[in-house]
């Protein structure tokens, strides 16, 4: 996929109650803006790369990029766990993500507990690929350094930090 890496950023919004936090892999919702935003060559699926909550450390995460089924499959959405463990929920604050690799394909699962596993496996293959150097070093990129104590790029305005930022 020509766009990888892709950066961008935008506000954590609310799901559709899915249950994810229930099943132990909370995943924060991106607003429409980041979503609307996807260059068409960036496939549903699932990706690995490095996340930040606002102004916080960078960790690790995984992403779905799948069909929202709330709009009847016509509007994707983009949900990231973040491989960390939060205090609290940060919905309402800026998320930024660089998408570094994809993994696979969605797909649909004969039961809870083999979804549960699948999902496992995607957070170990991404612990794993992400200590390669050439990833390890986007952790580290300004797009994430740069990020005030708002949450929002020193170098851009508020209304912008919800743009793609990927080419920068
Ligand atoms: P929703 O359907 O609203 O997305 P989830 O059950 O998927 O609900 O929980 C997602 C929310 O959990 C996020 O928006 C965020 O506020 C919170 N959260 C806490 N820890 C994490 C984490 N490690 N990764 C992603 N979201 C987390
Ligand atoms: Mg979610």
């Amino acid at each position: 996929m020509k766009s990888l890496p892709y950066f961008c950023r935008g506000e954590v919004i609310r799901g559709f109650g899915r249950g994810s936090k229930e099943l132990g892999i909370p995943t924060a919702n991106f607003s429409d803006s980041v979503v609307d935003n996807l260059p068409a060559d960036i496939s549903t699926g699932i990706y690995y790369g490095w996340a930040c909550v606002g102004n916080g450390d960078v960790h690790k995460m995984v992403m779905s990029i799948g069909w929202n089924p709330y709009y009847k499959n016509t509007k994707k959405s983009m949900e990231t766990h973040v491989i960390h463990t939060f205090k609290e929920d940060f919905y309402g604050e800026v998320l930024s993500v660089v998408m570094v690799g994809y993994i696979r394909p969605e797909r649909s699962y004969d039961s809870l507990e083999a979804l549960i596993a699948a999902i496992n496996n995607d957070i170990e293959e991404a612990k794993v690929n992400l200590e390669l150097a050439e990833h390890l070093k986007l952790r580290e990129d300004n797009f994430f350094t740069s990020i005030s104590s708002t949450g929002l790029p020193t170098t851009t305005t508020a209304s912008t930090s919800q743009t793609i930022m990927n080419g920068h």
